[in-house]
Formats: C-alpha cells, structure tokens, sequence
C-alpha cells in the first residue's frame, strides 16, 4: 500500500493545495493531510477550525484522512506507515526551501521519500498568506478556496 503524507499548516486549505491532492490521488492508495502542529508559523485560523475546514473539503473521500501531528515530520511518517512525503512547488523559492528540507528528512529517516509535485500554473500565486490578506481587508476569497469552503470560511 502506497501511503503518502501531505503535511502543512493549512491556514486555511486553498484551491492550489486541493488541486494537488486531486492529483496525486492517482499516484498514491491513501494520503493522509496532516497539519503539523509544531509549527512556529502565527494561524489565522485555529487547528480545530482548519481541521474542521479540511474535513468538510474531503467528507466522503476514502482515499484521503485528515489528521494533526506533532514533533518531526518523518517520525510522524513512521507512526502511519506513510513512504512518501508530498510537497507542492510554486517556485524556484519554494523549491530551495522544500530541497533542504527534503535532504535532511532523508538523512534523519532514509526509508522516507519526500516527493514534489508542481503546481497547476492557474494556481502558482495562490497562497494561504494571499487568501488571508483578502479575507482580512474584506475581499472575496471565493475562487481561492475549494469549492466547499464557500461561504464557511
Ligand atoms: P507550510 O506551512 O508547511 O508551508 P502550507 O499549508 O503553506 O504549509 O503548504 C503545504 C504544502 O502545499 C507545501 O508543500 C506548499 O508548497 C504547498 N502549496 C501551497 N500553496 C500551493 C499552491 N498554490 N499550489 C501547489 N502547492 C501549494
């Protein structure tokens, strides 16, 4: 069984992390979309809220589970079986931070991949940061978010 983690802050899901997850739903039997709890980022949102905002995205969906994690990403990965950890790519930036990230993961667990996948090009300059700054000032955050999260966030 192919088990992948995609691990994040989520603050809150936006229509480019959705999409990702669509597609990787071909590449892997169960994804488990884990907000990872030791982040020093500040949240808009609070865990239960984004928690509450990925189930109500992926209600239904066997494939995917939402779930909270803290400490060290990898150590996590054992903990579920998970091989492969997914990223998304926006931009070279995001690629040099994700890659040192990556190479350290696998010299702390080497059997734990980390794998990349690039963003559609209609989503590279969607962020959870932009969605929060629309949000905050007003605006509408409706084609940046899943469709299910219209109106509830
Ligand atoms: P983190 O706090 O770990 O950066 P995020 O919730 O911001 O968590 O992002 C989780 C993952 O989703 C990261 O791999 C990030 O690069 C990716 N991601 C964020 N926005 C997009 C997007 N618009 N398209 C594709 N991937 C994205």
């Amino acid at each position: 069984m192919r088990i992948a983690l995609f691990p994040g802050s989520f603050d809150p899901i936006t229509i480019g992390h959705f999409d990702i997850l669509q597609r990787a739903k071909t590449m892997f039997d169960r994804i488990y979309v884990g907000i990872g709890k030791n982040s020093s980022k500040q949240c808009m949102f609070t865990l239960e809220e984004r928690m509450a905002f990925l189930h109500t995205c992926f209600e239904g969906d066997a494939q995917i589970s939402i779930t909270q994690y803290e400490g060290l990403t990898v150590n996590y990965c054992k903990q579920i079986e998970a091989q492969f950890i997914l990223r998304g790519l926006r931009s070279d930036t995001d690629f040099e931070y994700e890659k040192n990230i990556a190479q350290i993961n696998k010299e702390v667990v080497p059997e734990v991949e980390t794998l990349f996948m690039v963003c559609s090009p209609a989503y590279s300059a969607v962020s959870s940061t932009i969605v929060k700054d629309i949000k905050r000032n007003g605006g509408d955050i409706s084609r940046y978010i899943p469709k299910p999260l219209i109106g509830i966030i």
